[in-house]
């Protein structure tokens, strides 16, 4: 029962992600799903950029972005799980 269950779950995932993805008709970038297109089309085909650095204004496209550029240039702490320097 639960290996029929296992299977049913890997088989229903792997058809989830093939069948929900699309392409963007500007570029023709593959994307996971509507959502992520929408997404795409708006930081780079029409430059919206909502979230911006309450630091310096730099306004960027997605949340992440901010995240990643707040930390890089702003927060100067060590992240431990970054191994990208090496001394
Ligand atoms: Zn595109
Ligand atoms: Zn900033």
């Amino acid at each position: 029962m639960n290996q029929h269950h296992l299977f049913f779950l890997a088989l229903s995932t792997s058809i989830k992600r093939k069948g929900s993805s699309v392409t963007c008709p500007i570029c023709a970038k593959t994307l996971y799903d509507k959502h992520s297109l929408r997404k795409h089309e708006d930081a780079v085909h029409f430059n919206i950029r909502p979230h911006a650095c309450r630091h310096c204004g730099k306004a960027f496209s997605l949340r992440n972005d901010l995240k990643d550029h707040v930390l890089a240039v702003h927060a100067k702490v060590k992240v431990g799980q970054s191994s990208k320097h090496h001394n």
